[in-house]
């Protein structure tokens, strides 16, 4: 008997997560994983050299078990939003998939279901399917409307809302989520990996609603994908939960200390967080003009529907695109696996710059005898 054969069968059919591409060759324009294409604050490089004064000395100890000081600045920099927020209310973790996988570890298994709606985060079934839980879906349509009734009907024990959605960019409002939280009996989880690019976000909604959960990463507004720091925002009963289930060392010195940092430097977020609208409304106009079609967009991202020169749409359509842009160095997303999502492609916002090279390399696609 070969050794896997002793993991357990749920684990053994297991579907893992297919992250996007990081290429390691140079010469990509690299609009896949909704990364942010400005170095974070330079204030991040700073605490790291501190932590790593004197040889790095301070790496023999553990780290803040809790990540007590992110904690409190984290509840500080929310209490505007929401001004009971308090350290009580915050959980940090490596990365937000992290507080995802807490999550589901501690609310779901095979009698309790984690919902979530198709298309979202594709991360959530995996999630499942390594507990050997149960999931339950909500499809959207096209118009992505969200589902109200359907979401506050379900008997999910935990419900993963993604706002903005991905992979569309629709954000869905404070009304909505108040309208699912006033009869949903479960959990309702807001992933809002993308707020810092929304016009509204849940966070005033944590004082009313006991069973909310907000999570929020540093990965993309904040440029530190490859830090691995994300958060929640709950109710201190359910942090305590999480604290239970954690690792106890759960972020190392290094991601404390440039997470602290970063989230101390709002006028430097301000700043590229706006350059990175401004790009992003750019280029969705530009696709109008192209006749494509684009969901609002709410996040770093775009997810448009692409024309060929004969003005056909479709998943063909689609592939022929993404196709064409991988020829050429420009790296995107497509997601053929559901039929809402298989004629659209989704581009990370980079910089102008680098949104011009997409558009003329479209342009040679749409010249090309493929096309
Ligand atoms: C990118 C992303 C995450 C993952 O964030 P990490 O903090 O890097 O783990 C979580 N949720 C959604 C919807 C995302 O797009």
């Amino acid at each position: 008997m070969s050794p896997d054969q002793l993991a357990l069968p749920h684990i053994a059919k297991l579907h893992a997560y297919t992250p996007g591409l990081q290429p390691t060759e140079s010469g990509w324009v690299k609009l896949n994983t909704n990364e942010c294409p400005y170095p974070p604050s330079p204030r991040v490089a700073d605490a790291v050299r501190e932590e790593l004064a004197g040889d790095g000395a301070a790496l023999r100890l553990y780290p803040n078990p809790k990540s007590s000081p992110l904690r409190a600045a984290v509840a500080k920099l929310h209490a505007r939003e929401c001004p009971s927020l308090t350290e009580a209310h915050v959980c940090i973790g490596n990365g937000s998939d992290d507080i995802l996988n807490l999550l589901i570890r501690a609310f779901c298994t095979q009698d309790a279901a984690a919902g979530f709606t198709l298309p979202s985060y594709s991360l959530y079934p995996v999630l499942v399917e390594i507990q050997d839980g149960r999931t339950q879906t909500i499809e959207f349509d096209r118009s992505m409307a969200l589902p109200v009734e359907r979401i506050a009907a379900s008997t999910a024990r935990a419900f993963f809302l993604t706002s903005p959605n991905a992979p569309t960019g629709v954000a869905f409002r404070n009304a909505d989520l108040e309208r699912v939280l006033a009869s949903f009996k479960g959990l309702l989880v807001v992933d809002e990996a993308y707020a810092p690019f929304a016009t509204e976000n849940a966070v005033p909604l944590l004082a009313r609603y006991p069973n909310l959960v907000i999570v929020r990463t540093l990965s993309k507004a904040h440029a530190l994908a490859g830090i691995r720091v994300g958060y929640s925002l709950s109710h201190p009963a359910v942090t305590a939960v999480l604290d239970r289930v954690r690792d106890s060392y759960n972020v190392s010195r290094l991601s404390q200390a440039a997470a602290l940092a970063a989230i101390t430097d709002e006028a430097y977020y301000a700043g590229i967080i706006g350059r990175v609208k401004a790009t992003r409304d750019h280029s969705i106009a530009g696709f109008a003009a192209r006749g494509w079609f684009t969901y609002p967009s709410q996040s770093n991202f775009i997810f448009t529907e692409p024309r060929n020169a004969r003005g056909e749409r479709g998943p063909a359509v689609a592939k022929s695109a993404y196709d064409f842009l991988y020829a050429h160095k420009v790296l995107i997303r497509y997601f053929p696996s559901h039929a809402l999502t298989a004629p659209f492609l989704r581009i990370s916002v980079g910089t102008d710059r680098e949104m011009q090279v997409l558009s003329e390399t479209l342009d040679a696609w749409l010249k090309s005898p493929n096309a």
